[in-house]
């Protein structure tokens, strides 16, 4: 017997082109400076105690100037926020992602890197250390070696075939992940974000470029 107060067969109303739009007003009001700090109220929590519907997912760097609420004007139960140095899609990431895809309905995945990254310029400095930072930094060695090949600054486009790299990642390497993106169930777009003005933009997808 179906649970109804459970979350699994709820999905919220929002195709990934409708999410995006979603995010990129709210990125043009942060940008502007005309935050409408939405869904931030009581009642609102209230509503959203018995179950999320996320309309996004945003799988961004730690760094703390770059956090996905505020640049893209959202509130609670808005997006589903995964973030770690160097926005890697690890065992744990992708599993997140499966879970707000399969249980959550969430239609559109954004991967969110950022100018001047801690994380990949450690990976291009080989900045090694004793402690786990190594693992974090194989996950971005393969971008250092395209970003090395490219023309122009070495740190951005490290950074922008890391995030397209990323895409890939979660397009393909799991069954559950490649069977949404195939069926068009999921989308997976990436963005850059410029620290000083706010923005985000929404690179060309793979397939695009
Ligand atoms: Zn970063």
């Amino acid at each position: 017997m179906i649970d109804t107060n459970h979350t699994y067969y709820t999905v919220n109303n929002l195709t990934a082109e409708a999410a995006l739009q979603e995010l990129i007003k709210g990125n043009d009001r942060y940008v502007l400076d005309h935050v409408e700090h939405p869904h931030e109220g009581a009642q609102h929590r209230v509503e959203l105690s018995r179950a999320q519907h996320p309309f996004a997912i945003v799988l961004g760097c730690a760094d703390s100037r770059v956090v996905p609420e505020l640049i893209f004007d959202q509130g609670v139960g808005d997006l589903f926020v995964l973030r770690v140095a160097g926005h890697i899609a690890d065992d744990a990431v992708i599993a997140s992602i499966e879970y707000a895809v399969e249980h959550l309905g969430t239609r559109l995945l954004v991967v969110l890197g950022h100018e001047r990254c801690g994380a990949v310029m450690a990976a291009i400095e080989h900045i090694f250390s004793e402690g786990k930072l190594n693992s974090l930094i194989r996950y971005i060695e393969p971008a250092v070696k395209v970003g090395q090949g490219l023309k122009g600054d070495v740190l951005s486009n490290t950074v922008r075939a890391h995030i397209n790299l990323m895409v890939q990642t979660i397009q393909t390497t799991t069954p559950i992940l490649s069977h949404e993106v195939g069926n068009g169930t999921l989308k997976v777009v990436p963005a850059y974000y410029r620290l000083a003005t706010g923005k985000v933009d929404f690179l060309p997808q793979l397939d695009e470029a």
